[in-house]
């Protein structure tokens, strides 16, 4: 028998305050938590197939589809995975966008599959080149793209309109992770001419980890529809298609997490979509000013810059991986270094979910401490001020003040 009293981890004993600063996970607001701890409903019952309906009612407008909007019990990853795995026979051509560690992890899929992968290469930090992608297309013939909307390793965002436009009167399907894009950067799904889109539940969405989404346009649902394709059948999403017309799943989905995101959409939907997207841009642009006024400039290049997650440059001399540390064991703030090339080069941080003003200066305050603890030389209050400043700019702007999501 195991003893309870040994059964307690660093889990049960986590930092207090602690604050998940990553750009994924991310908070989870105390609504939308205390939705999962309701009674668990029958998967096939009346109750949770409203549930199911709203979901699709509040997701499609922050899609910007009409599409219906299917669900799946995994993480971004699987949705990745299951997109391919759907329009892709064994030996076709796929040709991933590659500008950042989430680019290369499609094309890695891609090939696990047993697609024949083409990569078009970018410089990380910088956006798409649409022209190269154009040259691509010219020289072979390819059943689908993959393009990461919101780059998460670098900060850059896709020109997904260019990109629609380029494919629109073209067989190849567009499919986009909107992974930590969706509900933080704008996504018009049917008006851009995009194809497939996959999300998660765990960044802008305000949810934990484990519920996957795909939104597929008449373009893409008619190669899912063709007989061959690589093996499927958890993620068959023929079944789901027409499960999903019975506003059903064809499994029994994580009905806690979908439970979870109706909240977390009412919550966007109270706020307003709009406002939401202006509060990500206002408190990204400030976070990203007071980096650059303590020494810590933007790394993204891209003529679009992610309002969900800001990537900032570690000065010579310094270890992101140093800042990371220490901004967990001094104040229990849990940022993101780099697990790729950018290692110790960048440091990363959430700007997506459930924030506000105040949380933007509160992380450059604890970044100003750190970086001096480590004995770069910075001006302690410049941060907070250049950040202060910008969100004054972004609230006269928008006609009014920055806020917190509604709660
Ligand atoms: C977080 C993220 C994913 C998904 O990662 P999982 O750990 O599988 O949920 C995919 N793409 C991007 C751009 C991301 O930011």
């Amino acid at each position: 028998m195991i003893e309870v009293a040994m059964t307690r981890t660093a889990a049960d004993d986590l930092p207090d305050p602690y604050r998940l600063r990553l750009p994924g996970p991310t908070a989870v607001p105390e609504r939308v938590r205390a939705a999962m701890a309701r009674p668990v409903l029958n998967h096939r019952g009346p109750e949770f197939r409203g549930q199911l309906a709203t979901a699709e009612r509040l997701l499609q407008p922050i899609l910007g589809t009409e599409n219906s909007v299917l669900l799946f019990g995994c993480s971004g990853t699987g949705m990745m995975e299951a997109a391919l795995l759907n329009l892709l026979a064994p030996g076709e051509r796929l040709l991933c966008i590659v500008h950042g560690q989430f680019g290369e992890r499609f094309a890695a899929i891609g090939e696990a599959l047993g697609a024949v992968v083409d990569r078009v290469e970018m410089e990380w930090g910088q956006g798409v080149d649409i022209s190269a992608v154009a040259a691509r297309l010219e020289a072979a013939h390819y059943r689908a793209i993959t393009v990461i909307h919101n780059e998460s390793s670098t900060g850059a965002v896709a020109d997904l309109a260019a990109l629609g436009t380029l494919l629109r009167d073209r067989p190849e399907i567009l499919v986009v992770d909107s992974v930590s894009g969706l509900g933080a950067v704008p996504m018009r799904q049917d008006e851009w001419g995009v194809d497939v889109v996959v999300s998660a539940s765990q960044k802008a969405l305000m949810c934990p980890p484990g519920l996957g989404l795909v939104s597929l346009g008449a373009k893409a649902r008619a190669v899912v529809a063709r007989h061959t394709a690589m093996p499927r059948f958890y993620f068959d999403f023929r079944r789901a298609l027409e499960s999903a017309s019975k506003a059903e799943t064809p499994f029994t989905p994580p009905t806690a997490h979908v439970a979870a995101l109706v909240e977390a959409l009412e919550m966007i939907h109270a706020e307003g979509m709009e406002a939401a997207l202006t509060r990500h841009q206002a408190l990204s642009t400030a976070l990203r000013a007071g980096g650059a006024a303590i020494g810590l400039p933007d790394f993204t290049r891209a003529p679009l810059r992610s309002s969900s997650v800001v990537v900032l440059s570690v000065p010579p001399g310094l270890l992101g991986g140093a800042i990371v540390r220490t901004m967990r064991e001094r104040y229990g703030s849990v940022i993101a270094g780099a697990r790729n090339r950018l290692a110790d080069r960048v440091i990363r941080i959430g700007t997506m979910g459930f924030l506000a003003p105040g949380d933007i200066l509160t992380d450059l305050q604890q970044l100003e401490e750190v970086l001096a603890g480590l004995g770069h030389p910075v001006e302690v209050g410049a941060g907070v001020a250049a950040a202060a400043r910008s969100l004054h700019a972004s609230a006269r702007e928008a006609g009014k003040t920055v806020v917190r999501a509604a709660s």
